[in-house]
Protein backbone atom coordinates (compact mmCIF):
# COMPACT_ATOMS: atom_id res chain seq x y z
CA UNK A 1 0.00 0.00 0.00
CA UNK A 2 2.80 2.48 1.01
CA UNK A 3 5.34 3.25 -2.12
CA UNK A 4 8.92 4.53 -1.34
CA UNK A 5 11.03 3.23 -4.19
CA UNK A 6 12.16 4.71 -7.43
CA UNK A 7 11.40 1.13 -8.87
CA UNK A 8 7.99 1.18 -7.17
CA UNK A 9 6.41 4.19 -8.44
CA UNK A 10 8.05 3.68 -11.94
CA UNK A 11 5.72 0.62 -11.79
CA UNK A 12 2.35 2.46 -11.71
CA UNK A 13 3.24 4.89 -14.10
CA UNK A 14 6.20 6.21 -16.04
CA UNK A 15 8.35 9.60 -14.80
CA UNK A 16 10.04 12.21 -17.47
CA UNK A 17 13.18 11.91 -17.85
CA UNK A 18 13.43 15.25 -15.24
CA UNK A 19 11.46 13.58 -12.74
CA UNK A 20 13.55 10.82 -12.31
CA UNK A 21 16.87 12.56 -11.70
CA UNK A 22 15.19 14.33 -9.33
CA UNK A 23 13.80 11.54 -7.37
CA UNK A 24 17.11 10.38 -7.06
CA UNK A 25 18.87 13.24 -6.22
CA UNK A 26 16.37 14.98 -3.53
CA UNK A 27 15.67 11.62 -1.44
CA UNK A 28 19.17 11.63 -0.18
CA UNK A 29 17.79 15.01 1.90
CA UNK A 30 14.03 14.39 1.93
CA UNK A 31 12.72 10.86 1.28
CA UNK A 32 9.73 10.17 -0.89
CA UNK A 33 6.44 8.37 0.35
CA UNK A 34 3.10 7.82 -0.75
CA UNK A 35 -0.04 5.86 -1.20
CA UNK A 36 -0.98 3.92 -4.34
CA UNK A 37 -4.15 5.76 -4.01
CA UNK A 38 -2.29 9.07 -3.83
CA UNK A 39 -0.17 8.50 -6.72
CA UNK A 40 -2.72 6.81 -8.83
CA UNK A 41 -4.60 10.54 -8.09
CA UNK A 42 -0.59 11.98 -9.48
CA UNK A 43 -1.01 9.60 -12.41
CA UNK A 44 -4.01 12.04 -13.42
CA UNK A 45 -3.35 15.28 -12.14
CA UNK A 46 -0.28 17.33 -12.65
CA UNK A 47 -1.00 19.76 -9.70
CA UNK A 48 -0.85 16.35 -7.48
CA UNK A 49 2.11 15.64 -9.34
CA UNK A 50 3.41 18.67 -8.20
CA UNK A 51 2.92 18.48 -4.23
CA UNK A 52 3.73 14.51 -4.40
CA UNK A 53 6.67 14.25 -6.32
CA UNK A 54 10.33 15.92 -5.52
CA UNK A 55 12.01 18.42 -7.44
CA UNK A 56 15.68 19.58 -7.56
CA UNK A 57 14.45 22.91 -5.87
CA UNK A 58 13.85 21.69 -2.69
CA UNK A 59 17.79 21.29 -2.64
CA UNK A 60 18.56 24.39 -4.14
CA UNK A 61 20.64 26.41 -1.69
CA UNK A 62 19.36 29.83 -3.98
CA UNK A 63 16.04 29.23 -3.46
CA UNK A 64 15.97 27.62 -0.03
CA UNK A 65 18.74 30.33 1.77
CA UNK A 66 15.78 31.98 3.71
CA UNK A 67 13.79 29.64 4.73
CA UNK A 68 13.96 27.93 8.33
CA UNK A 69 13.75 24.71 9.78
CA UNK A 70 10.89 25.13 12.64
CA UNK A 71 10.09 29.24 11.73
CA UNK A 72 6.90 28.79 14.20
CA UNK A 73 9.48 27.90 17.03
CA UNK A 74 6.73 24.69 17.65
CA UNK A 75 9.70 22.95 19.28
CA UNK A 76 10.82 25.42 21.52
CA UNK A 77 7.70 26.15 22.99
CA UNK A 78 6.87 22.32 24.41
CA UNK A 79 5.70 22.67 27.86
CA UNK A 80 5.86 19.01 28.35
CA UNK A 81 7.55 16.92 25.40
CA UNK A 82 5.25 17.00 22.21
CA UNK A 83 3.09 19.55 23.51
CA UNK A 84 3.44 22.47 22.53
CA UNK A 85 0.85 25.71 24.39
CA UNK A 86 0.78 28.71 23.16
CA UNK A 87 -3.08 29.99 23.06
CA UNK A 88 -4.16 30.09 26.52
CA UNK A 89 -7.31 27.86 25.90
CA UNK A 90 -6.12 25.45 23.19
CA UNK A 91 -2.59 23.06 22.71
CA UNK A 92 -0.98 20.96 19.91
CA UNK A 93 0.34 18.23 20.70
CA UNK A 94 2.45 16.02 18.12
CA UNK A 95 1.70 12.61 18.23
CA UNK A 96 4.19 11.13 15.26
CA UNK A 97 6.37 12.15 12.42
CA UNK A 98 4.96 9.47 10.32
CA UNK A 99 3.00 9.77 7.34
CA UNK A 100 1.91 7.75 4.71
CA UNK A 101 1.96 10.48 1.88
CA UNK A 102 5.48 12.93 2.30
CA UNK A 103 3.87 16.22 0.67
CA UNK A 104 6.78 18.11 -0.69
CA UNK A 105 5.52 21.47 0.99
CA UNK A 106 5.44 19.83 4.58
CA UNK A 107 6.14 22.52 7.36
CA UNK A 108 7.33 20.03 9.38
CA UNK A 109 10.32 18.81 6.60
CA UNK A 110 12.59 19.11 9.45
CA UNK A 111 10.95 15.60 11.31
CA UNK A 112 11.34 13.66 8.00
CA UNK A 113 15.16 13.35 8.73
CA UNK A 114 14.76 12.09 12.21
CA UNK A 115 13.78 7.96 12.52
CA UNK A 116 10.10 7.16 12.78
CA UNK A 117 8.91 8.73 16.07
CA UNK A 118 5.37 7.59 18.16
CA UNK A 119 4.32 9.18 21.08
CA UNK A 120 4.88 7.33 23.98
CA UNK A 121 2.70 5.63 26.62
CA UNK A 122 4.13 7.78 28.69
CA UNK A 123 4.59 11.20 26.98
CA UNK A 124 0.61 10.67 26.50
CA UNK A 125 -0.04 10.29 30.39
CA UNK A 126 2.26 13.44 30.78
CA UNK A 127 0.38 15.75 27.97
CA UNK A 128 -2.50 14.22 29.71
CA UNK A 129 -1.19 15.29 33.19
CA UNK A 130 -0.84 18.65 32.14
CA UNK A 131 -3.80 19.29 30.33
CA UNK A 132 -6.37 17.94 33.33
CA UNK A 133 -4.01 20.61 35.54
CA UNK A 134 -4.51 23.48 33.49
CA UNK A 135 -8.64 24.11 33.44
CA UNK A 136 -8.46 26.97 30.78
CA UNK A 137 -6.92 24.56 28.20
CA UNK A 138 -10.83 23.56 26.34
CA UNK A 139 -9.59 22.68 23.17
CA UNK A 140 -6.99 20.13 22.00
CA UNK A 141 -5.00 19.83 18.56
CA UNK A 142 -3.78 16.26 17.67
CA UNK A 143 -1.38 16.64 14.83
CA UNK A 144 1.55 15.60 12.97
CA UNK A 145 2.76 13.32 10.70
CA UNK A 146 -0.57 11.37 10.39
CA UNK A 147 -2.08 11.17 14.07
CA UNK A 148 -4.91 8.60 13.21
CA UNK A 149 -1.97 6.14 11.96
CA UNK A 150 -0.74 5.81 15.31
CA UNK A 151 -0.86 2.34 17.05
CA UNK A 152 -4.73 1.91 17.93
CA UNK A 153 -4.13 1.61 22.16
CA UNK A 154 -2.49 5.03 22.28
CA UNK A 155 -4.77 7.08 19.75
CA UNK A 156 -7.53 5.27 22.08
CA UNK A 157 -5.95 6.22 25.39
CA UNK A 158 -5.26 9.86 24.18
CA UNK A 159 -8.75 10.60 23.04
CA UNK A 160 -10.62 8.55 25.42
CA UNK A 161 -8.50 10.32 28.69
CA UNK A 162 -9.28 13.70 26.85
CA UNK A 163 -13.00 12.93 26.61
CA UNK A 164 -12.62 11.89 30.31
CA UNK A 165 -11.71 15.50 31.14
CA UNK A 166 -14.32 17.60 31.71
CA UNK A 167 -13.05 21.42 30.23
CA UNK A 168 -11.56 19.77 27.41
CA UNK A 169 -14.93 20.54 25.31
CA UNK A 170 -12.94 20.36 21.62
CA UNK A 171 -10.51 17.38 20.38
CA UNK A 172 -9.31 18.52 17.15
CA UNK A 173 -7.43 15.76 14.83
CA UNK A 174 -5.60 16.94 11.80
CA UNK A 175 -5.46 14.62 9.47
CA UNK A 176 -4.27 14.07 5.67
CA UNK A 177 -6.06 10.60 5.84
CA UNK A 178 -8.92 11.66 3.65
CA UNK A 179 -7.41 13.22 0.83
CA UNK A 180 -4.33 10.56 0.77
CA UNK A 181 -6.30 7.35 1.90
CA UNK A 182 -9.51 7.35 2.04
CA UNK A 183 -9.95 3.72 2.62
CA UNK A 184 -8.30 3.50 5.63
CA UNK A 185 -11.09 6.02 7.09
CA UNK A 186 -13.44 3.95 6.40
CA UNK A 187 -12.45 1.28 8.93
CA UNK A 188 -15.17 0.54 11.23
CA UNK A 189 -12.85 0.42 14.37
CA UNK A 190 -11.25 3.64 13.44
CA UNK A 191 -14.57 5.43 12.77
CA UNK A 192 -16.45 3.77 16.03
CA UNK A 193 -13.57 5.34 18.25
CA UNK A 194 -13.78 8.80 16.48
CA UNK A 195 -17.69 8.49 17.26
CA UNK A 196 -17.16 7.17 21.01
CA UNK A 197 -14.50 9.68 22.07
CA UNK A 198 -17.31 12.47 21.61
CA UNK A 199 -15.26 15.69 21.35
CA UNK A 200 -13.39 14.85 18.03
CA UNK A 201 -13.40 17.45 15.26
CA UNK A 202 -11.97 16.75 12.11
CA UNK A 203 -10.02 19.08 10.60
CA UNK A 204 -8.42 17.88 6.47
CA UNK A 205 -6.12 18.79 4.18
CA UNK A 206 -7.80 19.28 0.37
CA UNK A 207 -5.69 21.22 -1.43
CA UNK A 208 -6.78 21.24 -4.87
CA UNK A 209 -10.42 19.99 -6.19
CA UNK A 210 -8.37 17.33 -8.18
CA UNK A 211 -8.37 15.37 -4.30
CA UNK A 212 -11.75 15.68 -4.39
CA UNK A 213 -12.84 11.64 -5.55
CA UNK A 214 -16.04 9.47 -4.78
CA UNK A 215 -13.69 7.64 -2.37
CA UNK A 216 -12.71 10.97 -0.57
CA UNK A 217 -16.39 12.11 -0.50
CA UNK A 218 -17.30 8.67 1.14
CA UNK A 219 -14.64 9.32 3.96
CA UNK A 220 -16.22 12.34 4.98
CA UNK A 221 -19.33 11.04 4.48
CA UNK A 222 -18.77 8.58 6.97
CA UNK A 223 -16.99 10.95 9.19
CA UNK A 224 -20.03 13.26 9.45
CA UNK A 225 -22.64 10.53 10.10
CA UNK A 226 -20.97 9.39 13.23
CA UNK A 227 -20.93 13.20 14.13
CA UNK A 228 -17.47 14.30 13.39
CA UNK A 229 -17.65 17.86 11.65
CA UNK A 230 -15.00 17.90 9.04
CA UNK A 231 -13.11 21.11 7.97
CA UNK A 232 -10.90 21.97 5.62
CA UNK A 233 -7.13 23.26 6.13
CA UNK A 234 -5.27 24.25 2.58
CA UNK A 235 -2.54 25.82 1.80
CA UNK A 236 -1.66 28.12 -1.37
CA UNK A 237 1.00 26.73 -3.01
CA UNK A 238 2.53 28.79 -6.05
CA UNK A 239 1.77 26.23 -9.25
CA UNK A 240 -1.12 24.00 -7.97
CA UNK A 241 -3.65 26.41 -6.57
CA UNK A 242 -2.36 29.94 -6.43
CA UNK A 243 -5.25 31.19 -8.47
CA UNK A 244 -8.83 32.64 -8.12
CA UNK A 245 -10.01 29.97 -10.27
CA UNK A 246 -8.65 26.70 -8.91
CA UNK A 247 -9.66 28.07 -4.92
CA UNK A 248 -12.82 28.80 -5.99
CA UNK A 249 -13.50 25.19 -7.12
CA UNK A 250 -11.84 23.41 -4.50
CA UNK A 251 -14.24 25.36 -2.20
CA UNK A 252 -17.46 24.92 -4.05
CA UNK A 253 -16.04 21.08 -4.34
CA UNK A 254 -15.63 20.79 -0.60
CA UNK A 255 -18.84 22.85 -0.05
CA UNK A 256 -20.62 19.97 -1.77
CA UNK A 257 -19.09 17.51 0.25
CA UNK A 258 -19.98 19.20 3.41
CA UNK A 259 -16.86 19.82 4.52
CA UNK A 260 -16.54 23.61 6.00
CA UNK A 261 -13.44 25.55 4.43
CA UNK A 262 -11.82 26.27 7.73
CA UNK A 263 -7.67 28.09 6.76
CA UNK A 264 -6.02 29.11 3.86
CA UNK A 265 -2.58 29.19 4.84
CA UNK A 266 -0.28 31.54 3.63
CA UNK A 267 2.94 29.00 2.50
CA UNK A 268 5.14 29.15 5.83
CA UNK A 269 9.15 29.93 5.29
CA UNK A 270 9.98 26.71 5.91
CA UNK A 271 14.00 25.35 4.31
CA UNK A 272 12.93 22.87 1.61
CA UNK A 273 10.01 24.47 1.11
CA UNK A 274 10.60 27.84 -0.17
CA UNK A 275 9.78 27.36 -4.01
CA UNK A 276 5.88 26.90 -3.17
CA UNK A 277 6.05 30.29 -1.94
CA UNK A 278 3.53 33.14 -2.64
CA UNK A 279 3.02 36.68 -2.02
CA UNK A 280 0.68 37.49 0.85
CA UNK A 281 -0.44 40.39 -1.76
CA UNK A 282 -1.68 37.18 -4.12
CA UNK A 283 -3.30 35.52 -1.27
CA UNK A 284 -5.30 38.60 -0.62
CA UNK A 285 -6.35 39.63 -4.25
CA UNK A 286 -7.43 36.29 -4.03
CA UNK A 287 -9.56 36.33 -0.64
CA UNK A 288 -10.83 39.42 -1.97
CA UNK A 289 -12.09 38.14 -5.35
CA UNK A 290 -13.40 35.07 -3.35
CA UNK A 291 -15.88 37.33 -1.76
CA UNK A 292 -17.31 38.69 -4.94
CA UNK A 293 -18.32 35.05 -5.65
CA UNK A 294 -18.89 33.21 -2.98
CA UNK A 295 -21.16 32.94 0.21
CA UNK A 296 -18.64 33.44 3.27
CA UNK A 297 -19.88 30.30 4.41
CA UNK A 298 -17.64 28.53 1.27
CA UNK A 299 -14.59 30.96 2.33
CA UNK A 300 -11.82 30.30 4.32
CA UNK A 301 -10.01 32.84 6.63
CA UNK A 302 -6.29 33.44 5.04
CA UNK A 303 -4.13 32.99 7.49
CA UNK A 304 -0.25 34.00 8.33
CA UNK A 305 1.63 32.08 11.06
CA UNK A 306 3.97 34.36 12.80
CA UNK A 307 7.77 33.45 12.34
CA UNK A 308 9.33 32.96 15.61
CA UNK A 309 5.90 31.58 17.48
CA UNK A 310 3.54 34.77 17.53
CA UNK A 311 0.82 32.18 16.28
CA UNK A 312 -1.82 32.89 13.47
CA UNK A 313 -3.31 35.94 12.26
CA UNK A 314 -6.41 35.11 10.55
CA UNK A 315 -7.49 37.64 7.65
CA UNK A 316 -10.27 38.75 5.72
CA UNK A 317 -10.17 41.10 3.20
CA UNK A 318 -10.51 44.70 4.55
CA UNK A 319 -14.18 46.21 3.38
CA UNK A 320 -14.66 49.21 5.06
CA UNK A 321 -13.09 52.15 6.82
CA UNK A 322 -14.00 54.90 9.38
CA UNK A 323 -14.09 58.28 8.13
CA UNK A 324 -15.54 60.34 11.31
CA UNK A 325 -18.39 59.60 12.47
CA UNK A 326 -19.48 57.66 9.80
CA UNK A 327 -18.36 53.79 8.26
CA UNK A 328 -17.89 53.33 4.94
CA UNK A 329 -18.66 49.65 3.36
CA UNK A 330 -17.58 48.18 0.14
CA UNK A 331 -20.29 45.84 -1.51
CA UNK A 332 -19.59 42.30 -2.76
CA UNK A 333 -19.78 44.38 -6.27
CA UNK A 334 -17.10 47.26 -5.59
CA UNK A 335 -20.16 50.00 -4.62
CA UNK A 336 -19.76 51.88 -1.75
CA UNK A 337 -21.88 52.61 0.43
CA UNK A 338 -22.03 54.60 4.45
CA UNK A 339 -23.42 54.26 7.83
CA UNK A 340 -23.81 56.50 10.61
CA UNK A 341 -22.11 55.20 14.02
CA UNK A 342 -24.14 55.11 16.22
C1 LIG B 1 -2.57 26.32 14.84
C2 LIG B 1 -2.31 26.15 16.25
C3 LIG B 1 -3.38 26.08 17.15
C4 LIG B 1 -4.83 26.22 16.73
O1 LIG B 1 -5.08 27.47 16.21
P1 LIG B 1 -6.52 27.88 15.66
O2 LIG B 1 -6.29 29.21 15.08
O3 LIG B 1 -7.45 27.85 16.81
O4 LIG B 1 -6.91 26.85 14.63
C5 LIG B 1 -3.08 25.92 18.49
N1 LIG B 1 -1.79 25.83 18.92
C6 LIG B 1 -0.76 25.91 18.08
C7 LIG B 1 0.61 25.85 18.62
C8 LIG B 1 -0.99 26.06 16.70
O5 LIG B 1 0.05 26.13 15.86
Amino acid sequence: MIVKSLKEVKELFPLTEEEERAFKEVVKVYPFSSTVYYLELARKSLAVRKMLLPSLLEIDPSVQGRGEEDPLREERDFKVPLLTHRYPDRVLIITTNYCPVLCRYCMRKRNWKKGVFYITEREIERCLKYIADNPKVRDVLISGGEPLLIPAEKLERLLIGLKSIDHVEVVRIGTRLPVVWPERVLEPELLSLLEKAQKVWVNTHFNHPDEITPLSKEAVLALLKRGIPVNNQAVLLKGVNDSVGVIEKLLRELQKIKVRPYYLFHCDPVKGVMHFSTSITKGLDILRELFKRLSPLAIPYYAVDGPGGYGKVPLLPQRFKKLGNFYEFEAYDGRLFTMEDR
